[in-house]
């Protein structure tokens, strides 16, 4: 029998709901709050905006993948990490028609989710993970049944970094911040200097942001440098780092697959330096596009459909425990469904 799980996933700004049937994307549409340039987005305005969403964006989940509510096995939500309102809001929607349609719920975290969702895109199997958004940057591999965290930001995550750059330029959040700033860096001759944090296998980027902040200030008024220079040397310096961590994560793993999931990782400036790393080591990079990468529906179904086919005792949630929690490690999951 084919196993149906329906996702939805509101960790930070965008709302997505994705039914997937046995590796197949049924549907996966998305919604996501955009805020005015020289804005960030806040808990409250997020929530409201999945709120608002929340039933469109289920009616075109089911409308697109011609499924009716009791052809669904499972409802899988992200239970964290992300932002706490946001969360709530979606957990809610979940818990409501999982009792409403008498469907179990499967508490997914949702970094799992990414790396689920690119390794059924990609076809890697097993690769070491770069994860990298606006709330996250992590190098994962897999070792004994968890997904085992080998290096991560100290302080911001790189996207996060990004958005806040994008905010101080007052660059569009349209379609995302981290996009514009790709295309102006793309226009960009002159390198500037910015510290390079590597701290081990670990990685900080506040400090960076708060010394191009100070460049920003001085050399773009003196004409020392323009917007596209500072987006070019942002970029170069912290992919750099992501992709030194990485890098030393593969050699230690002996990986010759590498996965770069999240938000950032549409970046095409980002996968082309991790390709040079990957050939350099004669290793394979894999990589999506902006439909899976990007937060999304499907991603918290994938990894649901997992978790529910392997061992559904262990991951079924019941309704008075369906929670969900600002802070959840990638390493905290009991990886059920891979036995190598
Ligand atoms: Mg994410």
């Amino acid at each position: 029998m084919p196993i149906t799980a329906i996702g939805l996933e509101g960790s930070a700004n965008k709302l997505g709901i994705g039914i997937m049937r046995d590796g197949v994307v049924l549907s996966n549409p998305r919604h996501t709050y955009v805020t005015p340039p020289g804005e960030g987005f806040l808990p409250r305005d997020t929530a409201n905006h999945h709120r608002d969403w929340a039933l469109k964006i289920l009616r075109q989940a089911l409308d697109e993948a011609n499924v009716k509510p009791s052809e669904i096995d499972c409802i899988c939500y992200t239970k964290g990490p992300g932002m706490a309102a946001p969360l709530l809001s979606v957990a809610i929607v979940a818990r409501t028609i999982s009792q409403l349609w008498d469907k179990p719920l499967i508490a997914v975290n949702h970094c799992v989710g990414h790396i689920e969702m690119g390794r059924l895109i990609t076809g890697s199997k097993n690769p070491t993970v770069l994860y990298v958004s606006g709330g996250n940057t992590q190098v994962i591999a897999y070792s004994d049944r968890r997904y085992r965290i080998f290096g991560e930001t100290i302080d911001i995550a790189v996207g996060n970094c990004l958005d806040r750059f994008a905010r101080i330029l007052k660059i569009s959040n349209d379609p995302s911040p981290g996009y514009n700033i790709e295309q102006l860096a793309k226009k960009g001759s002159k390198y500037i200097a910015l510290p390079y944090t590597v701290k081990g296998m670990d990685i900080s980027f506040s400090g960076i942001l708060s010394h191009i902040e100070e460049i920003a200030k001085k050399q773009l008024k003196s004409g020392e440098c323009n917007p596209a220079d500072l987006c070019y040397s942002l970029q170069e310096t912290i992919f750099a780092m992501l992709v030194e961590i990485t890098e030393r994560a593969m050699a230690h793993c002996e990986s010759q697959e590498v996965l770069i999931v999240g938000g950032v990782g549409c970046n095409l400036r980002l996968q082309e330096m991790m390709g040079v790393m990957a050939e350099e080591r004669e290793a394979k990079l894999f990589a999506t596009d902006m439909r899976f990468c990007i937060d999304n529906g499907a991603m918290i179904a994938q990894a649901g459909w997992e978790m529910f086919r392997s061992d559904p005792k262990r991951h079924i949630t019941p309704i008075e425990k369906s929670t969900c929690t600002q802070r959840f490690r990638t390493d905290e999951v009991e990886v059920t469904w891979r036995d190598d």
